[in-house]
């Protein structure tokens, strides 16, 4: 019996098995990247975690239906829709103009998106490309009564959903109890801003005309809009980051219960946080590593992958420099590992199996990657311990069976002695052998033993 596919859904905080909505295809909504600055590392642990989450799902069966935002608008620097819009920030910190660094950060998120293996959503979708249908959205909730208007904006009332943020396990009285901040015109600490009017006498660079006036939308509502536009009134899957369970999501699914009552998706996932050093990588706060400084510093964007595929996606994880060099190392083992092994296998049915149950365990990667371990170093025979870790990697997407060591860089010579040396160890003639090595050592190479093999390295 194949192991039913198994999901923490943080809506019912409960693992459920994965029942597809519709017989078809099922439907997947990603909040994508604000594109303000680049995405640093801790972004892209969490859209890995997405990118394992569709395979695992395709996998399975299933066709899959993915969509991505890039929020290119608005976004105020705080949760409290206060201070100010991070594009135009960001258009001012680098003398550009804010339509300019969203198609300059898009592009470099695309760049690293295809470095890391992420497979390309169905469709990505740009917030600016749907003001229209944020408009409507807003207009619908208008009319339903949801809204109210400051001297701001247009804000959503959550007074009016009795079981508004009921995702984050929210509790509304003691949050109106404590607080301390100023709300401005808003009722409630909790109201959010659907359209924001530009600031009276201020022309901004990026502003459309509404019914309500001249300004742009509220952060929460694109992802409402285009969720409904591209997946319908309620799918499958929605996932974000840890941080979005507390904000962005429950008013995603205040809008959404507003227009049409539901609450968009039937599970909702979040990927937990990467640190750095025990503490928040964030955009907002300046000063973090995007892909780039780890190419920088020599390392090979899949070691990253592979790092992330280590630790469970509801664990944070801690970077360090140390564990990357660790993933890199394992990483190189398992190409080179598997690169050593003969064609024309069949795969293992029981390791399938086996493997089956450990990613429909709700995503467990890290057992997922050490039955890779045990399928390399086990007593399959060699053929077949090469296919089925390529089917492995079909959820890894660490490109294993695409790889090629860097033979240009090893001379034939040298490799024919380290052939010699393997043949001679096999055959127990140990002096041969140690004669082989040192030979090897004058031409100036190192010769690793592993239980797969060997590796050839400059001394
Ligand atoms: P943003 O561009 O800030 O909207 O973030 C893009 C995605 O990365 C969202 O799903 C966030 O929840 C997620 N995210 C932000 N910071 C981190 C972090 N340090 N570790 C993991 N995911 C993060
Ligand atoms: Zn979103």
């Amino acid at each position: 019996m194949p192991t039913p596919l198994t999901l923490y859904d943080n809506f019912t905080r409960s693992l459920r098995v994965f029942a597809p909505l519709k017989a078809t295809e099922v439907g997947l909504y990603t909040c994508g990247p604000t594109v303000y600055d680049y995405q640093h590392i801790g972004n892209f642990r969490t859209f890995l975690f997405e990118d394992v989450l569709k395979r695992v799902l395709e996998w399975n069966g299933y066709r899959v239906r993915h969509v991505m935002n890039i929020t290119d608008v608005g976004h105020l620097t705080s949760d409290a829709d206060t201070g100010e819009d991070k594009m135009e920030t960001g258009a001012r910190r680098t003398g550009r103009a804010a339509w300019e660094i969203a198609s300059l950060y898009t592009d470099a998120f695309l760049t690293d998106m295809k470095l890391l293996a992420i497979e390309d959503p169905t469709i990505l979708c740009r917030a600016t490309d749907h003001i229209g249908e944020q408009i409507e959205f807003i207009a619908d909730i208008e009319n339903k009564g949801y809204t109210y208007r400051t001297s701001d904006g247009i804000y959503f009332d959550t007074s009016k959903q009795p079981d508004y943020g009921f995702l984050a396990r929210l509790d509304r009285a003691g949050l109106e109890g404590g607080k301390r901040v100023d709300l401005g015109e808003k009722r409630s600490i909790t109201d959010f801003a659907l359209w924001k009017f530009s600031p009276p006498g201020e022309k901004r660079q990026m502003e459309w005309a509404s019914p309500w006036g001249v300004g742009f939308p509220g952060w929460h509502i694109e992802c409402s809009a285009m969720a409904q536009k591209y997946l319908g009134d309620y799918f499958d899957i929605h996932c974000g980051g840890e941080d979005h369970l507390s904000i962005h999501h429950p008013n995603e699914i205040a809008q959404t219960q507003a227009r049409v009552g539901t609450r968009l998706a039937n599970f909702w996932m979040h990927g937990y946080f990467l640190l750095a050093n025990d503490a928040k990588m964030a955009k907002s706060e300046g000063g973090f590593l995007r892909l780039d400084s780890l190419v920088d510093r020599g390392f090979d964007p899949m070691a990253f992958r592979y790092l992330c595929l280590t630790a469970h996606y509801r664990t944070q994880l801690n970077f360090t420099w140390d564990a990357l060099d660790a993933a890199a190392t394992a990483l190189d083992r398992m190409r080179n590992g598997l690169f050593a092994l003969p064609e024309g296998g069949t795969p293992d049915a029981r390791y399938i199996e086996r493997f089956s149950g450990e990613i429909n365990d709700d995503l467990n990667l890290p057992r997922a990657l050490a039955l890779g371990w045990e399928v390399l170093r086990g007593e399959l025979p060699p053929a077949s311990k090469k296919v089925t870790l390529l089917a492995f990697d079909r959820v890894f997407g660490l490109g294993l069976g695409a790889w090629r060591p860097k033979e240009e860089s090893i001379p034939q010579a040298v490799h024919a002695l380290a052939a010699a040396r393997a043949a001679a160890r096999s055959a127990k003639q140990w002096v041969e052998a140690d004669r082989l090595r040192s030979e090897l050592h004058e031409a100036g190479w190192e010769v690793e033993d592993s239980g797969d093999g060997y590796r050839l390295k400059r001394k």
